[in-house]
């Protein structure tokens, strides 16, 4: 991991207008909601957070999937969210994402080479005999063979399918990848070599990951730094030992708090488990949007938000048990 931003994301938001057609009324869902970060080149930052806290949303917003509802986005020294047409194309080459399901995600009338050829004839790179090689080059680099380019995606694994997932994503060289759930439908043992996959891919090419998870113990294996999402907010972003080790925010202790424990003996004592569920983002509650589910809060966690501010070393934590500790420090920028 270098000193050097590559992707800088400031005060983002992706809100959704409700309903459809005519219908459609003047609620919108805030799935983000002015979310400021940076990712440097080379690391992996990990993005955790409940089902329906937005982090899908924001991989998505930040590759310009979506038309952001405000904010800004810069890939290097790249305006993302004001790029169209074949800027944008152009720009898809450096910025891929990695889907979920890669059943889903892959054209189920198509074979391995078709389907990894793809990316090469859309944005007319290559004679036939280099895209033959680069193709060929790519399904080793991920762990498949040869054989495997006349397959159709139902005749193969779920892992395997994911390594073609992971191959597409690759095949036009980009420096930033967004992970979305990468492994999350996969079974155990094959999600731990999906991962070393990654990194090794990591290593040998230079990728910088955006790794969004509900699962922590896998965001943990992967991550150089980890930001925790809340009801389209982070609430707490920091190096892997600030978050696993220092966690601050009441929400990130809760979701540590969740995570199994095999041996019930080193079960940490006085654990905090979270009740209720994440209020609507339609309607998300006023001042901190955790206070409806959250032990510690005080009167003015209601009334006022807290900002995001440095701990110190770059842990920034949203929260007003951060001013009453006296650690408060100066906000992001
Ligand atoms: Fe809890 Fe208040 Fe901190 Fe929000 S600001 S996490 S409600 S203590």
């Amino acid at each position: 991991m270098s000193d050097e931003v590559l992707v800088k994301v400031r005060d983002l938001k992706m809100h959704f207008q409700v309903g459809r057609g005519l219908s459609l009324s003047k609620a919108r869902v805030r799935a983000v909601d002015g979310v400021s970060f940076d990712i440097y080149r080379g690391e992996t930052l990990g993005l955790v957070g409940e089902s329906g806290c937005g982090k899908s949303t924001l991989g998505r917003t930040i590759l310009g999937l979506y038309r952001a509802s405000g904010g800004s986005v810069s890939f290097g020294d790249v305006d993302v969210l004001s790029r169209r047409g074949r800027a944008m194309k152009e720009l898809r080459r450096k910025m891929q994402l990695i889907f979920q399901d890669p059943s889903a995600s892959l054209n189920s009338r198509r074979t391995v080479g078709q389907i990894l050829l793809e990316p090469f004839i859309i944005h007319g790179i290559g004679t036939k005999a280099e895209r033959a090689a680069a193709v060929a080059e790519l399904v080793e680099r991920v762990g498949l063979s040869s054989w495997h380019l006349s397959r159709y995606p139902h005749e193969m694994s779920g892992g395997q399918k994911q390594r073609v997932g992971i191959a597409r994503a690759l095949a036009l060289r980009p420096g930033f990848i967004v992970c979305d759930e990468a492994v999350s439908a996969l079974d155990v043992s094959i999600q731990a070599q999906i991962i070393n996959l990654l990194e090794d891919l990591q290593s040998d090419y230079g990728l910088t990951y955006l790794f969004i998870s509900h699962n922590l113990s896998v965001v943990h294996h992967v991550s150089d730094r980890v930001g925790v999402m809340y009801l389209g907010k982070i609430v707490e972003l920091g190096s892997h030992e600030d978050i696993y080790r220092r966690a601050f925010h009441p929400y990130s202790k809760a979701l540590l708090a969740a995570v199994p424990v095999a041996d019930p003996e080193r079960r940490p004592e006085g654990r905090m488990l979270l009740a209720g569920d994440v209020p609507s983002p339609i309607a998300p509650p006023g001042g901190c949007r955790f206070h409806t589910r959250c032990p510690s809060a005080m009167e003015a966690c209601a009334r006022i938000e807290p900002e995001l501010r440095d701990l110190g070393g770059g842990h920034l934590v949203a929260c007003h048990l951060s001013d009453e500790k006296g650690k408060g420090g100066a906000t992001q920028s």
